[in-house]
């Protein structure tokens, strides 16, 4: 049974999202400060998925996601934002934030979301405990020098020797790209593929995510080597620059 800690301090949202959750059969926790979700966080390892609001007394789900990610905790995390406040994803996913959902949302848009980020770590699991997957390796190495790699077990990239932390969405996207090596890769595909999601979405997070794989792993992040932009498509990845 998937474990979700609802960090949530409107009370009559928290009791609804743990009434609904239960009746998808997760198991639900329900806290409603920044600081309690953290104490738990670190107190528990067993937590599957966090739903994360924005606004929160205390500590504001931005300081917590990012405080999360500071602390290894790398759980994945959906944030809850107010409607019209586009900053807000941004800033979200600067922070780690592996997903969101603007409020008000609709319920099943909320679970099928879940299941995404719960597959997502499947995958990720899946692909790292030995199963078959494209390039037999949890570990992959790219650049000219071949002097950059990834460790997806680890979720981290290793470039000139420093160590960058991946979220589980970044991991995702750069192994999904990885397996597409030289190809053009279409945003609608990044978002089926990566985040599970078939609806019309916004794909404006997608860029949002290249821009902070590129500040990682390229040595001038204005000008991309690895990946590289495909004009009204998407993106492409390319190992070995020339
Ligand atoms: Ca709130």
């Amino acid at each position: 049974m998937s474990r979700v800690l609802v960090v949530e301090d409107e009370q009559h949202l928290g009791d609804g999202l743990r009434f609904n959750l239960e009746a998808e059969g997760y198991q639900v926790e329900v806290v409603e400060t920044g600081e309690e979700a953290l104490e738990r966080l670190s107190a528990e390892p067993g937590f599957d998925v966090v739903i994360l609001d924005v606004m929160l007394p205390g500590k504001n789900g931005f300081e917590v996601i990012a405080e999360m990610r500071r602390t290894g905790l790398f759980i994945p995390t959906l944030m809850l934002t107010a409607r019209g406040h586009a900053q807000d994803v941004l800033r979200g996913f600067e922070a780690g934030a592996d997903d969101y959902l603007m409020k008000p949302f609709e319920l099943a848009i909320l679970i099928a979301r879940i299941h995404g980020l719960l597959r997502r770590r499947a995958w990720l699991e899946t692909a790292s405990n030995g199963m078959p997957s494209p390039k037999k390796t949890d570990v992959y190495t790219f650049g000219s020098a071949g002097d950059k790699t990834v460790d997806f077990d680890a979720l981290e990239l290793h470039v000139n020797g420093r160590i960058f932390r991946l979220t589980l969405m970044e991991a995702g996207l750069l192994r999904y790209l990885i397996e597409h090596e030289g190809k053009a890769v279409s945003r609608k595909a990044m978002l089926q593929n990566v985040w599970s999601l078939q609806e019309n979405t916004d794909t404006r997070p997608i860029d949002n995510f290249i821009v902070r794989l590129r500040r990682y792993m390229e040595d001038d992040p204005t000008k991309p080597r690895h990946l590289l932009t495909v004009r009204g498509i998407g993106y492409r990845f390319i190992a070995r620059p020339r």
